[in-house]
């Protein structure tokens, strides 16, 4: 075992530093160390950085980093974490996953159907007052169950029905269930502008909203400003090394804004 482990150590490291060169070919926010009071980087920093993230999941080139023991020790007494995730419960779609995120990078909100609704709006709340996440994202799914029961005027019982009336508002009129389920992240994102805490920290620049879809087929997040669709996988090039998907993602985000 002596023998075995340094090898594999050495093996380990070099898969982890490949994947973290891949990561940080992009335009990686500047805080490298794990400390916890590591720079907030802003928003379009954090949308490339998750989105090359996401690239490397979906190729599944993904190699889970900031899920050790040391990082778990240097983030114990404080976040700092770089984005709020809003999504939904859904168990295929794990955001720390989807975006190849280790310890303490996201503050993740889940709720079927991705809802806002007082209390997951003050969960959010938390994180962009205090924790001073610079992006919020409302992340959809393809094949969204709850999305799917809000298309229906069917009665599930009191707590389902609850759940769904934060969704039946946002989609009415509409058939289409990626329809659907894309206009149910534009109303979620709408809801979350209706806070005052978070406008004013939107109107003064400290934070920015982002929707977008999980393709659960491909393992993509495609931005709906972008004009994301939910079997859409236009704009990531998957296909490529690291570096490459960083590139595409950094033009592809140069080209939606
Ligand atoms: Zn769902």
């Amino acid at each position: 075992m002596r023998r075995w482990i340094p090898s594999a150590l050495v093996f380990l490291a070099a898969m982890v530093g490949g994947h973290v060169a891949a990561r940080l070919a992009g335009p990686e926010p500047a805080a490298a160390s794990n400390a916890v009071a590591e720079s907030a980087p802003s928003a379009a920093e954090v949308r490339r950085w998750l989105m090359g993230g996401n690239a490397l999941f979906a190729t599944g080139e993904a190699v889970p980093t900031d899920i050790d023991p040391i990082r778990r020790a240097s983030i114990a007494a404080g976040q700092t974490p770089w984005c709020t995730v809003l999504t939904c419960a859904d168990s295929r779609v794990p955001p720390e996953h989807l975006f190849d995120a280790g310890l303490g990078r996201v503050f993740t909100v889940r709720v079927a159907g991705n809802i806002a609704e007082p209390v997951t709006i003050g969960s959010v709340e938390y994180a962009a007052e205090h924790l001073h996440t610079p992006l919020i994202m409302v992340l959809g799914h393809e094949r969204c169950g709850a999305v799917t029961a809000a298309l229906s005027p069917k009665s599930l019982g009191p707590n389902l029905d609850a759940l769904l009336g934060y969704i039946r508002p946002g989609i009415a009129g509409i058939d289409d269930l990626d329809e659907a389920i894309r206009a149910n992240v534009n109303a979620q994102l709408a809801s979350l502008r209706k806070s005052a805490v978070l406008a004013e920290l939107e109107a003064e620049g400290k934070i920015s909203f982002l929707g977008a879809v999980y393709d659960l087929d491909t393992g993509l997040v495609t931005p709906l400003d972008s004009g994301g669709h939910v079997a859409a996988a236009a704009g990531h090039g998957h296909d490529h090394g690291g570096v490459a998907h960083a590139e595409a993602d950094a033009g592809h985000a140069a080209s939606t804004h």
